[in-house]
């Protein structure tokens, strides 16, 4: 079969002018980075839009050859106070995937938080709360982690950190570790959780204001691996995200992006669900180019850092289009061993 014109997506999340912190827990991109970032991209490819994709997927129009979709994660304030600026200037389309839940209750979504944490607290002060609280709710936290497996799962982190990502990540339940974080939350914010998340998220009129350049996508209504919950829960969360993104932007968005995107949380009950709901394309964090688009429920998507101008991109912008393998998560995965396990970097 002769390969059609390959779609490259690649996701940004922080972007801030700083990320000066007492711990360094939380990366992303200066907007001039990201400006830079871009500008390398469009020497490659050529920018498409969610409704180019929505076209294409319709088989209405075909993609340029060598199509690239900027996406951008989480709904976070600082994406349109300093990526949209830059995406305007250069003129630019992306997609923002946002979470409605912060924005309607002004809550923090667990990865955040988790982030704010390690971004402030001491990795071994953290453990050590997470010990505590966990004694307090009856959640039986590993004592001893395998520092050898942690290590090699976290390369690039110091051991402690390592230990408390393994802990976090790959031993509880999403949903202890919701209660467990909530707790350490509260313990640390002192009640400011509202507070904070008028700083971390997009409001209502931004949202608007990206929905008017149809610029929004669903990133569920709170942060959760759909891929993980039952077909109900899972439908709720696209549910109520499309219902209240449909207010928020006058339009019904048609594209999803997995919370957390890893495999599992991308299955294919999740991609059915998600069709249901009337979702006509969803990426996932699958690091693979699109060589056509015959499983639109499972484009894959590059993080920023894997593509040229990032920090450790896969191959050379000479190469990239040519070296991308193509996706293949739309083929079912086997059921997860422990039932909500998820990694715990945002997607
Ligand atoms: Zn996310």
């Amino acid at each position: 079969m002769t390969p059609g014109p390959m779609l490259v997506a690649v996701n940004f999340h922080y972007v801030r002018p700083s990320f000066e912190a007492r711990f360094e827990a939380i990366h992303g991109l200066t907007p001039e980075q990201f400006g830079r970032q871009v500008e390398t991209l469009s020497r490659i490819g050529t920018f498409v839009s969610a409704d180019d994709i929505r076209d294409a997927v319709a088989g209405i129009r075909t993609l340029p050859d060598r199509s690239i979709a900027l996406t951008l994660d989480d709904g976070l304030r600082e994406q349109y106070d300093h990526a949209w600026p830059v995406l305007r200037r250069l003129g630019v389309p992306a997609i923002f995937f946002i979470n409605t839940d912060p924005i309607l209750n002004r809550r923090l979504s667990t990865v955040h938080k988790i982030h704010l944490l390690r971004s402030e607290v001491a990795p071994e002060h953290f453990l050590a709360m997470l010990h505590r609280h966990g004694d307090a709710l009856g959640i039986r936290l590993a004592r001893g982690i395998d520092a050898e497996r942690a290590r090699v799962q976290y390369e690039y982190d110091t051991p402690e950190v390592a230990r408390l990502k393994f802990l976090l990540n790959l031993t509880l339940t999403a949903a202890e570790r919701d209660r467990l974080i909530d707790r350490c939350f509260e313990e640390h914010s002192d009640g400011e959780e509202a507070r904070i998340s008028q700083t971390l998220y997009m409001d209502a009129g931004q949202v608007g204001c990206l929905g008017h350049e149809r610029a929004i996508g669903l990133h569920g209504h709170r942060h959760l691996p759909l891929g993980l919950l039952s077909p109900e829960a899972a439908e709720e969360q696209i549910t109520l995200c499309s219902a209240h993104l449909e207010v928020l932007t006058g339009y019904r968005p048609f594209a999803l992006s997995y919370p957390f995107g890893e495999r599992q949380a991308c299955s294919s009950q999740a991609a059915a669900v998600a069709a249901r709901q009337g979702i006509e394309f969803a990426f996932t964090m699958e690091r693979a180019g699109n060589h056509d688009l015959g499983q639109p429920l499972h484009l894959a998507r590059f993080d920023s850092n894997d593509v040229p101008g990032g920090k450790r991109p896969y191959w050379s912008s000479e190469l990239f289009f040519a070296s991308a393998p193509a996706a293949t998560w739309c083929r079912d995965v086997p059921a997860p061993v422990v039932a909500d396990s998820v990694a715990g970097q945002p997607s």
